[in-house]
């Protein structure tokens, strides 16, 4: 008898990635074909010559929701759209038909000239709207279509632009917000930051990555741009041999996936720290996965191949060199958030300022510019972490500049809860929101603040609360101490409300003087808006109790 055997089934071929060295440039989704077909960049053309002119109904659908963004440009939540089951309406109904615009400020370097533009740029065209975003950008609201050639004009004529502030790009640059006048600075980076954006931003060669590409640069020992959530990042260090340099990093972000950045373990100098960005920014668009948007970031292609691949690749087929080996850079031993009054290397004074949750207006920004120029400055920066700082303050004028400034709703000496407070854009403006973030966290630190006077003083060191509005992590939830994810929630009665999904034990290296960790989500513990100061009151309250004996938030 012959014995039948079942023919192997052929192994089903692996699905492409989408990677454009590997499986061809042949877009294999929605987004990818919209990118292909016209890059986005050359949306500028267009909002100059027609949709300006025609109004909001002219716009192309492809572009108004894809290729405004390379111009900084989104739709805005329509006004009384509640969170939560959003997916079952059209995107026009759940757009406005004005637009959130973001100004992008490579290394947050702003001259008061600049700062009053922005500003007045606010009160004129965007309701007097301007946030303070954690990526160093201020942000407006409430643009319309008809405006932005002449905001454009205004920005560029004082060298600001929008250019890549959003979109599959490369975003805005994080650079250390004291570059250049701390007196304990590794390496100005302020050359390097100035580089990168003359050579690469606005080119159209690197204006159609897989998704965004996230930089940070500093030559701060406080580590003062969240290095490890960036896609790329430089660190200040110095090489016993050949002097003050950059450790490089890459593959961090957060969002579904939350993943921190890794070391390559190599020492880049001045001169070659814009070579070795356009080297990793080409991996990603070359290597990148670009067939499912949610695997589109570095942090993929690094998990896939590791370290030591991705430094090879980087030397054998962008660099043409070997990067030597570097040493790892110090542990931060200050917070790197620059809150107060601080003594620069030439004796005047710098002074990080806190607005709550980073909100401000266009008022106040003008009023800011004015204050510092009355105070001898023409200087400020934008922080990481929502703040922003004037330079050059003499010491004689410091007193007045903090006091006057106080005024303005700007504190050089916030309270710890206000100074360590951050909320993205929330439901008020963001399409993806599911509840209200920065007016929930305004009010949440006027209550805190309240319960727990007596009791800032008594923490060991600073804290970092952080307020999601969904999902997504543009306020870092899963890096701060006590961070909130915004859902929906059902309360006791039954009744779905505004809530957050609680995570705890969060840390970046440059906000707490320690090893960065991401939070962990605390299993069934969901807070409702409403109840959130009396949560961070009894999470403060046990920390405190247990710090002591050197315990984390997580713990
Ligand atoms: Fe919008 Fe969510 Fe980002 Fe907040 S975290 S700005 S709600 S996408």
């Amino acid at each position: 008898m012959t014995q039948t055997t079942t023919p192997a089934r052929p192994k089903r071929a692996a699905k492409p990635n989408g990677q454009w060295k590997i499986d061809g440039p042949a877009p294999l989704n929605t987004n990818e074909e919209m990118k292909a077909a016209d890059n986005g960049l050359n949306v500028r053309q267009r909002i100059e010559e027609i949709y300006s002119k025609q109004g909001f109904d002219s716009i192309d659908p492809e572009d108004l929701h894809g290729r405004f963004r390379w111009w900084g440009l989104y739709t805005q939540r329509a006004q009384g759209i509640p969170g939560g089951k959003t997916a079952t309406l059209s995107p026009e109904e759940l757009e406005d038909r004005y637009f959130m615009l973001r100004v992008r400020i490579d290394g947050g370097a702003l001259s008061t000239q600049q700062l009053r533009v922005i500003g007045e740029i606010s009160t004129e065209f965007a309701r007097d709207t301007a946030d303070l975003t954690d990526r160093q950008n201020v942000q407006l609201h409430w643009i319309d279509v008809v405006d932005v050639p002449e905001i454009w004009q205004r920005l560029e004529a004082v060298g600001l632009h929008t250019t890549e502030a959003c979109g599959d790009v490369p975003r805005v640059i994080l650079g250390s917000p004291v570059a250049g006048i701390s007196k304990d600075e590794i390496i100005d980076p302020s050359p390097v930051i100035a580089e990168i954006s003359r050579r690469y931003i606005g080119k159209p060669e690197f204006a159609n990555l897989p998704r965004k590409f996230k930089t940070a640069v500093t030559g701060h020992p406080s580590q003062d741009v969240v290095h490890e959530i960036n896609d790329i990042a430089l660190i200040g260090t110095v090489h016993p041999e050949l002097g003050a340099g950059y450790d490089l990093w890459v593959g961090g972000g957060l969002s579904a996936n939350p993943r921190l950045g890794e070391r390559l373990g190599a020492f880049v100098t001045e001169e070659q720290a814009p070579d070795v960005w356009e080297g990793i920014v080409s991996i990603f668009r070359d290597y990148g996965y670009r067939r499912l948007r949610n695997r589109a970031r570095l942090k993929f292609l690094l998990a896939d191949w590791g370290t030591e691949k991705m430094r090879q690749v980087l030397q054998d087929e962008y660099l043409g060199y070997e990067l030597p080996d570097g040493p790892l850079p110090d542990q931060p031993t200050e917070a790197g958030d620059h809150s107060g009054v601080h003594e620069q290397k030439d004796g005047n004074f710098y002074i990080g300022l806190t607005a709550p949750a980073g909100r401000v207006s266009g008022t106040t920004l003008t009023a800011l510019a004015d204050l510092a120029e009355a105070h001898g400055s023409t200087r400020l920066r934008t922080t990481p972490h929502q703040k922003i700082i004037a330079l050059d303050i003499a010491e004689d004028q410091v007193k007045d500049f903090v006091g006057t400034a106080r005024t303005l709703g700007l504190e050089a000496y916030p309270s710890l809860f206000k100074r360590s407070a951050i909320a993205c854009t929330g439901i008020e403006f963001c399409k993806l929101a599911i509840v209200d973030t920065k007016d929930t966290m305004i009010d949440a630190v006027a209550k805190i603040e309240e319960r727990l006077a007596d009791h800032e003083g008594k923490l060991p060191r600073q804290l970092s609360l952080h307020v999601n509005g969904c999902p997504n992590s543009c306020a870092r939830v899963q890096t701060a101490d006590v961070g909130f994810k915004g859902q929906l929630i059902t309360n006791e009665q039954g009744e779905q409300v505004s809530g957050f999904q609680v995570h705890l034990g969060g840390a970046l290296a440059g906000f707490e003087n320690g090893e960065a960790t991401l939070g962990r989500t605390v299993r069934g513990l969901k807070v409702a808006a409403d109840e959130l100061p009396e949560y961070v009151e009894r999470v403060v309250k046990n920390y405190s109790a247990s710090a002591a004996e050197g315990e984390s938030f997580a713990a």
